[in-house]
């Protein structure tokens, strides 16, 4: 999914991802936050695209990073093409991952991850999940990977309450409906 990035709600973010012509197979959702833009700079639709010249103009890949990303106000932007490998903890173990940025500053003293957002960064782990036939433990937070220093998500991101609240999330009705 390349530019023109697009907004979606979580039941329209339910159906493209049951009705995508995946041949990826995801094993696992990873977690960011993208720190800039924190909460304060966020600007829409200018954000996603300006985050997209910044990965291809200035990083050199080839495409934004992530597979989507997840505004303040919980809406869910498109990013890449859902098929092609992130560019998300490093090396080969971008492969077979679904990459979501969440947009804000969420270590101590910044940005709280709460409301509309924290129910979409639910939501599409979980979503993402189900479609694969995964538990909610298969989520990674960029942060577990030993060969990062990096707090991301968060510092104030705790794991263990993400994946408790994955767990309870039922997405099954928004998702069967949909098929
Ligand atoms: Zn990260």
């Amino acid at each position: 999914m390349p530019p023109p990035f697009r907004p979606l709600s979580q039941a329209e973010f339910a159906s493209e991802l049951m009705n995508y012509p995946w041949h990826a197979r995801i094993w696992r959702v990873d977690m960011h936050h993208t720190w800039f833009p924190a909460h304060a700079d966020y600007r829409s639709l200018a954000s996603i695209e300006a985050m997209y010249r910044f990965h291809v103009h200035d990083l050199g890949w080839d495409d934004i990073a992530q597979h989507v990303s997840i505004a303040p106000d919980g809406v869910i932007w498109t990013g890449r093409d859902w098929n092609k490998t992130p560019a998300s903890v490093g090396g080969v173990l971008n492969r077979w991952a679904f990459m979501f940025e969440t947009i804000g500053n969420f270590d101590e003293g910044h940005d709280q991850l709460k409301g509309r957002q924290l129910e979409s960064v639910v939501f599409v782990t979980r979503a993402v999940q189900k479609r694969f036939g995964l538990p909610p433990q298969a989520l990674l937070f960029h942060r577990d990977v030993p060969v990062t220093a990096k707090t991301c998500p968060g510092t104030t991101v705790c794991k263990n309450d993400v994946v408790a609240r994955v767990s309870q999330c039922d997405v099954g009705s928004v998702i069967q409906l949909r098929r």
